[in-house]
């Protein structure tokens, strides 16, 4: 019943040269599929090169991040409806390292989950505990304000067009993946949570599972009933391992 999502989030990482290799080997290797729906996240200047070369094929693109303004004085921001425009249909928000990097607050990350959405963007909603959480038995804690700050602004009805990618912030970019019971019950419970306030747009709601996924754990997580797919970094960037945990899903 829900469709599988497998996005690629490419970080500050690429080139004109380079994008064009990965994409026209994705292009050639990804059709169009019921099962799941494939996206493929650049960083900004290049969305509109990337989307150019994806034109009517089956690969989505998405923004990294978005402001929470519309449009003004905010010097390096780029509003929602400028990425909508030139034909995102996704836009990654509250991803770990921004919340780390640019002090990237709860509140501040449900106004671009509401931001998005009033541009017509689905927005990818990041979610996840740093080791230290965990090894301090506080990870639902925090994935509980992360997710209800943007419950409490947006809506749960909000959720009927967003996605949730559950990463754990220890799990990125490391090499260690959550076990796919650590991954399954992280992902049970953002489920409930969501069900408390409205059991059938949580059974709608399509939670990625992002943190060194790669070619060879990505069936056993997928494989999990509360795992709709993934948010893929690091193996995003290599044609064939991206082409592999498509496969997966
Ligand atoms: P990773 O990154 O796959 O390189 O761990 C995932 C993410 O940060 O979205």
């Amino acid at each position: 019943m829900r469709k599988a999502l497998v996005a690629g989030n490419w970080k500050m990482n690429g080139s004109m040269a380079s994008n064009r290799e990965l994409l026209s080997a994705l292009k050639e290797a990804i059709p169009g599929s019921d099962a799941v729906d494939v996206a493929v996240c650049p960083p900004a200047v290049y969305l509109p090169d990337v989307r150019a070369q994806l034109q009517g094929g089956s690969i989505a693109v998405g923004g990294q991040d978005c402001s929470d303004e519309t449009s003004g004085a905010y010097t390096g921001e780029i509003a929602a409806g400028m990425l909508k425009e030139i034909g995102c249909e996704y836009v990654i928000v509250g991803h770990s390292e921004r919340r780390a990097r640019q002090r990237e607050d709860s509140d501040w990350v449900a106004r671009k989950f509401i931001a998005a959405q009033a541009a017509g963007l689905v927005p990818i909603l990041c979610v996840g505990e740093q080791l230290a959480d965990r090894e301090a038995g506080q990870t639902e804690a925090v994935v509980a304000e992360q997710l209800d700050a943007v419950l409490d602004q947006a809506g749960v009805a909000a959720f009927e067009r967003g996605v949730v990618a559950y990463e754990p912030v220890w799990a990125i970019g490391t090499g260690l993946t959550a076990t796919p019971e650590q991954a399954a019950e992280v992902h049970r419970f953002i489920r409930d949570r969501v069900a408390a306030r409205d059991s059938s747009v949580a059974g709608g709601l399509r939670i990625l599972y992002g943190g060194s996924v790669k070619a060879d754990n990505a069936a056993g997580l997928f494989a999990l009933p509360d795992i709709d797919g993934g948010l893929i970094g690091g193996a995003s960037l290599d044609a064939g391992s991206f082409v592999a945990i498509v496969n997966a899903a």
